[in-house]
């Protein structure tokens, strides 16, 4: 179709990859996983950038964001508290201390851990119950837009995290955009999604783990490097995002796979060894960048 647009590249030199199987009552935006959670919006490549996003996209998705009640999600928030535990001595290395900004901040379990490394921390949550549970840990959080702190002219950070949000965005370059002005120059920011020319994307095609309804963006490492370079973030390292699995993390991650069944038989025996596993994913990319001084 001519009219679909790369939301990176602006290039029309498109195909379209996969036709819309979602139904849009039963799209969900939360932790809970089912055999529907793999049904995506129609899907398009740039052939350009290799960017793949949603066409056309779904209306007034954020909307759907305020109203989310995940509890779910709190069975995993020690899982979420570990992981950070090992990405925070990786910004160390970079911004020793100062003022983080963690857009999608959920329940705030990563500001939680980078209060303990020392860090200054607020967080940016549409939801109204995950941002309530966020203010009860004492952390300043705004329920607004990003162009809407842009706007109010905050003042700049000198880190901003977003952990599993850059597949949400309806406009990664006005996005992207005000995450810059957002951040002060040498600030650093750090993106944790998928890599959609990654080896486990190829491998798995539509069933790779990405592909959700509520993903309206498929980043590869190239596209994000452009779409950071448009604004002034400057590609620093990619590393793998470490995922501290417990049984019942992965159990739920299998459900959309019709052969769960088989694969926990061979991954139950594991945690019974040890209840937390480290894994590194392919393809789960945790983007590191620096704004131009
Ligand atoms: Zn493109």
């Amino acid at each position: 179709m001519k009219f679909d647009i790369c939301p990176i590249c602006k290039s029309n030199d498109t195909i379209e990859l996969y036709s819309s199987t979602v139904d849009v009552k039963k799209l969900s935006f939360t932790y809970v996983k089912t055999s529907d959670s793999g049904k995506t919006f129609r899907s398009v490549k740039c052939l350009n950038c290799s960017h793949v996003f949603c066409s056309p996209l779904p209306k007034n998705l954020y909307k759907n964001y305020e109203d989310v009640v995940d509890k779910k999600y709190l069975h995993y928030v020690e899982s979420i508290s570990e992981s950070a535990r090992i990405i925070l001595p990786m910004i160390k290395r970079y911004i020793p201390k100062g003022k983080i900004l963690d857009v999608g901040c959920a329940t705030g379990e990563f500001l939680s851990v980078a209060r303990d490394f020392g860090y200054t921390v607020e967080g940016l949550e549409l939801s109204k119950w995950s941002s309530d549970i966020t203010k009860s840990k004492k952390i300043k959080v705004h329920r607004c837009l990003l162009r809407s702190m842009v706007y109010k002219n905050e003042e700049k950070y000198d880190v901003i995290t977003l952990f599993g949000v850059i597949e949400h965005f309806e406009k990664p370059r006005e996005e992207m955009e005000c995450i810059s002005k957002l951040l002060r120059p040498g600030g650093l920011v750090v993106v944790w999604t998928g890599d959609v020319s990654s080896i486990s994307s190829k491998i798995l095609k539509h069933n790779w783990w990405y592909w959700q309804g509520q993903h309206i963006q498929y980043f590869s490492s190239r596209s994000l490097n452009l779409l950071g370079k448009n604004y002034g973030l400057k590609h620093v390292t990619t590393k793998i995002f470490p995922f501290a699995g417990t049984y019942g993390l992965v159990e739920n991650s299998l459900s959309r796979y019709r052969i769960k069944s088989f694969l926990v038989m061979f991954l139950k025996p594991l945690f019974l060894l040890k209840a937390k596993w480290i894994i590194y994913l392919p393809g789960e990319m945790l983007w590191f960048a620096t704004k131009s001084t």
